[in-house]
């Protein structure tokens, strides 16, 4: 469906830059929802709904609030209005529904995605967000913590993969006990529904599965401790006083399988003691090879005994899967030449890449999978069974003094992980606050609009450009109207703007990907 294309409307500007040159794609409409977006290009008050939209970023479903931000003089007493919906044409103010999910918010999943990657690149290249450059020099590896099988998988190969592209070739064709094969001869693309899903689901091992789900991030703290005693035994030092040599600072993320289970990726990196004062450097006789090397043998030595999931089952030794990767990560690396290391950028592309995906992300077609299905039931049969084991009242309770699986129920969402998906130690780098005040005081820089600037935190703490921050008290009055657009009209526009800018902003990062390499190879062959 195309709506305009003639002449573009400066209005209907995308967030964020670029002009719509271009007709803007709508997906295919209701026709009750293609009539509210005719309605609104044709509505008086367009240009105004424009702005308000582009203001929010196009988020697909502001808060809509009602009130007023008022700004007292602390000094004269004097009382202003700072910012009051009643000033804008639609008598509603709109702010954006900060959700980190592509699949819920295109435009708000891609500002949590840019903040992580800077969050991520200042803490291993420095030179940015009070990070020094020197970080760069300490030893780093982006490291890939994998779940063990529970059972054969369909597996789509990744394009640029070596060997054969088929998912499962065997030469002796063996049945399972159920009488399916347990091998498959096709070559699956990434987008075929069946990646991921089991040859059987009868021998497929559900119980397992969820249970090493719900002990994945226990697991994770348990390896880093692995870890740290790792390198005091290289470094031939007792593992408590390891501390007074070097610390451990990581940024991770948990990204979901095609096969429904996690992974866990982390950008680790070894900084002095934490006493001698943030980003210190680390002794020098530590290296990145160290760190992989260590990291290689904690991955593989680190257990927990989980307790058995109802009673009619053992306890479970759990682990992380066999395939682990540790690599280097460097400055010096570049994107396109030929290394084992990676750069910072790649680093932070791929963990801002996993960050903005969740359980419903991993495929759309994969949702409602009979695999998907099959582990959901086994979060809810055990979060069951659990509440009435036996056995399970008697097995000790965790730290926090909760029973086995207490809390699993209330993780079907998540297929059971309980954890955090992405999570980075106190002195990685900065913090995500510290990221969008910065937003916020750039906003407010650019923008000469007398009210723009309120409405990217009307309950918040900025009282406009020129107010003293000292003397001036703000206080917000806000009645919460409702969530998203008003008509599903206006979120269709908006989110079709929010696609055309993450759209633009790829094809510009590609062409600049192709001229940077372009212009390498060029200087290359001239030498
Ligand atoms: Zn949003
Ligand atoms: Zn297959
Ligand atoms: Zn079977």
């Amino acid at each position: 469906m195309h709506y305009w294309s003639s002449k573009p409307d400066k209005r209907f500007r995308p967030a964020g830059g670029g002009t719509l040159d271009q007709e803007l794609q709508l997906p295919a409409l209701s026709p009750r929802v293609e009539a509210e977006v005719v309605a609104r290009m044709l509505s008086r008050d367009r240009e105004a709904w424009a702005d308000q939209a582009a203001r929010v970023g196009h988020c697909s479903k502001p808060v809509r609030l009602r009130g007023r931000t008022l700004a007292v003089d602390t000094r004269t007493g004097q009382v202003r209005t700072a910012y009051a919906s009643d000033w804008e044409e639609s008598g509603v103010a709109f702010i954006r529904c900060g959700n980190r999910r592509e699949s819920v918010c295109v435009a708000c999943s891609r500002e949590y995605a840019s903040d992580t990657w800077h969050l991520i690149r200042a803490g291993a290249a420095g030179g940015d967000k009070g990070v020094p450059t020197s970080v760069a020099e300490h030893p780093m590896v982006f490291a890939t913590l994998t779940a063990p099988s529970f059972g054969l998988v369909h597996s789509a190969k990744k394009p640029g993969t070596v060997g054969s592209t088929r998912c499962r070739p065997r030469r002796t064709k063996q049945l399972c006990p159920h009488g399916r094969p347990t091998w498959c001869m096709t070559a699956h693309g990434q987008d075929d529904p069946i990646a991921g899903q089991p040859l059987c689901h009868e021998c497929y091992d559900y119980d397992g599965h969820v249970v090493w789900q719900y002990h994945a991030s226990e697991l994770w703290h348990r390896f880093r401790t692995a870890l740290g005693r790792d390198l005091a035994r290289r470094l031939a030092i007792p593992a408590t006083r390891l501390d007074e040599v070097l610390s451990i600072q990581f940024a991770k993320v948990a990204e979901y399988q095609l096969r429904g289970i996690i992974h866990f990726h982390a950008l680790l990196r070894l900084d002095g003691p934490k006493d001698v004062g943030a980003f210190a450097p680390p002794p020098v006789h530590v290296s990145a090879r160290m760190l992989a090397e260590a990291f290689r043998a904690a991955a593989r030595a680190v257990t927990i005994t989980a307790a058995p999931a109802g009673d009619d089952q053992e306890a479970r030794i759990l682990r992380f899967g066999r395939q682990v990767d540790a690599r280097p990560v460097s400055r010096t690396a570049r994107e396109g030449l030929d290394t084992q290391d990676l750069s910072p950028e790649q680093v932070a592309g791929y963990i801002a890449k996993y960050a903005s995906k969740s359980a419903d992300d991993i495929t759309p077609t994969m949702r409602d999978t009979p695999h998907v299905k099959a582990i959901k039931d086994t979060v809810a049969r055990l979060a069951l069974a659990c509440a009435t084991s036996v056995t399970l009242r008697e097995w000790p309770q965790d730290s926090k003094g909760r029973r086995p699986y207490e809390t699993l129920g209330k993780w079907e969402h998540m297929l059971g992980f309980p954890g955090h998906f992405a999570t980075k130690s106190r002195r990685y780098s900065t913090t995500r606050a510290a990221i969008r005040s910065e937003r916020r005081r750039f906003q407010i820089a650019r923008s000469n609009r007398d009210h723009a600037d309120q409405l990217q935190d009307l309950a918040g703490t900025d009282p406009g450009q020129d107010a003293d921050e000292e003397t001036t008290l703000v206080v917000g009055q806000w009645e919460y109207i409702g969530m998203g657009w008003v008509t599903d009209g206006d979120a269709a526009l908006a989110t079709a703007l929010a696609v055309w800018s993450r759209d633009h902003r790829r094809e510009q990062a590609a062409a600049r990907r192709h001229l940077k390499t372009e212009t390498a190879s060029a200087a290359e062959s001239e030498e």
